[in-house]
């Protein structure tokens, strides 16, 4: 299966051009679409799952297309929005089952196997009995994703899903969708590179609506190479760094801020090259800083 988005453009009736033109291919595996808040990753999500309208372009399917032929594209979709609320009361295993036949799935017998399934898959088994609002946010995700696999969907939508998850439920979320990932298109959106780094064959990297980048993520970070430089600088010399050279980021390690820096030379002598990483392709396409000049 290949999801093929082509020229898509979106502005909102207040004027927001939310897409600029995007045009990206998504194959089967973990396409993460990375992007700051704003940037229009839930726009292009909605209109994937046929929430809402493009003003132009086209997305196929394979041959399907997603524009036009939204109940057939809704029969083989699986989408887990940014927000979506859950009954409180409702134990997982009825609201399940409930999802089950509102997706078709007439028959008691067959619908029970399906929330079995899903529950075991997304490990929430043990918890089947309990009610939704005493759900963490890691299992709230994880029903999320049960309820977008009910009725074995191709391509599998999910919008921001580890935002305000711990490492350790994150993790397990990562675990969960790669497995999906081996067998239908899912395109993950999110704001943590993390997440792309870790999970995503390919990737895009969206700003202000419109594609800036994309690759295989070890791909686009090679390309950075020879231009991403880093010291370990004492808190009262970092504004002086911020102020004169292109930093790209900075993180504390051991009580002093290791800065990393965009250049083509190397900007000082207390600069040693850095292995490119996804998180400086980001950082440098999203905030674009100026070359140094030594
Ligand atoms: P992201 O998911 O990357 O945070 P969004 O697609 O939600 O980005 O938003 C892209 C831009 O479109 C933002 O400037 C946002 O304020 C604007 N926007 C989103 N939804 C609407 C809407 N319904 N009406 C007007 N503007 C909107």
């Amino acid at each position: 299966m290949e999801l093929r988005i082509r020229n898509l453009s979106k502005t909102y009736p207040n004027g927001v051009r939310a897409l600029r033109d995007v045009t990206l291919t998504a194959g089967s595996g973990i396409f993460g679409l990375l992007g700051p808040n704003g940037a229009g990753k839930s726009t292009l999500m909605r209109i994937l799952a046929t929430l809402q309208e493009a003003d132009a372009g086209t997305v196929f399917l394979d041959d399907l297309d997603v524009l036009r032929e939204k109940d057939a594209v809704r029969h083989l979709l699986g989408y887990l929005p940014q927000e979506f609320g859950l009954y409180p009361k409702v134990a997982a295993w009825r609201l399940l089952d409930h999802f089950a036949e509102l997706k078709g799935i007439g028959n008691r017998a067959g619908r029970r196997a399906v929330v079995d399934m899903l529950l075991h898959q997304t490990n929430l088994w043990d918890a089947r009995n309990q009610r939704l609002g005493t759900f963490s946010g890691g299992m709230k995700q994880r029903f999320g994703i049960a309820q977008a696999l009910i009725g074995d969907p191709k391509l599998v939508i999910v919008d921001e899903p580890t935002a305000g998850l711990d490492p350790e439920e994150r993790s397990r979320f990562h675990n969960l969708l790669s497995e999906i990932g081996e067998r239908v298109v899912v395109i993950l959106s999110t704001h943590i590179v993390s997440d792309v780094a870790d999970l995503c064959p390919a990737m895009a990297i969206i700003h202000q609506g419109s594609v800036v980048a994309s690759g295989a993520p070890g791909e686009l970070a090679e390309r950075l190479e020879g231009r991403i430089w880093q010291t370990s600088a004492s808190r009262a010399d970092v504004p002086g760094y911020q102020e004169s050279l292109p930093v790209i980021s900075m993180r504390l390690a051991a009580g002093r801020t290791l800065i990393r820096v965009f250049s083509p030379t190397c900007p000082g002598p207390e600069f040693t090259a850095a292995a490119p990483d996804v998180e400086d392709v980001y950082f440098s396409t999203v905030h674009a800083p100026e070359p140094a000049t030594c």
